[in-house]
């Protein structure tokens, strides 16, 4: 079993990138960001919480966010992998993602750390919110949801590195070649 964590800051790329890996792999993809959104999109209790945090550029509690990802892992029967997209986003993610697997027998094979300097960040999301519309893709929540990521997010990088799963991608790039050093780096596991 694959299980593959694709981390990284908004906008580093990771739903572009677990698209090809899910192509090329051939396993499930859990979007937590995606699911949200089709919470939201639905008019659900659970939409009407999590837009709530989304549009303040804040995280969902993580004991929601936990109970969400558990009833999508155990919708995937027979699987061959799962990529982690948007999820963990906390160390208390990643210790719940932790036992999930273990009671499953499994563990994360690779965390890969998409890297991308903070002013091509903005520029991805305010462009990105222009043309899908996203609600929280405008200056002023951009900026909120990077300081979540330096302050909640990415201390996941030195933990994953503690349990020797972490692995440096540079994010910068055609998105072709940012798919090749991914590719190499999960045909090597
Ligand atoms: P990217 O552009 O790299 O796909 P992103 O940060 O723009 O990443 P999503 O992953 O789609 O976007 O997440 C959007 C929002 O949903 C987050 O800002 C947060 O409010 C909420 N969210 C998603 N995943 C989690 C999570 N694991 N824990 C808490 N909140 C989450
Ligand atoms: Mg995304």
């Amino acid at each position: 079993m694959l299980n593959i964590v694709i981390f990284g800051a908004p906008g580093s790329g990771k739903g572009t990138q677990s698209a090809r890996i899910v192509e090329k792999f051939g396993i499930n993809h859990i979007s937590t960001g995606d699911v949200l959104r089709a919470e939201i999109k639905n008019g659900t209790d659970l939409g009407k919480t999590a837009k709530g945090y989304i549009d303040q550029g804040q995280l969902i509690p993580d004991v929601l966010m936990i109970d969400i990802l558990a009833s999508v892992l155990d919708s995937f029967k027979e699987s061959k992998g799962v990529i982690f997209d948007g999820f963990p986003r906390t160390i208390a993610q990643a210790e719940a993602l932790k036992q999930m697997l273990a009671e499953r027998g499994q563990q994360v094979s690779i965390m890969l750390d998409l890297e991308v300097p903070e002013d091509e960040l903005m520029t991805r999301l305010i462009k990105r919110g222009q043309e899908s519309g996203r609600a929280d893709d405008n200056a002023e929540t951009i900026k909120k949801r990077l300081v979540v990521y330096h302050s909640q997010t990415a201390p996941l990088i030195d933990w994953y590195k503690a349990e020797g799963q972490y692995c440096h991608i540079n994010g910068l790039g055609t998105m072709e070649g940012i798919f090749n050093e991914i590719a190499g780096a999960i045909e090597k596991l």
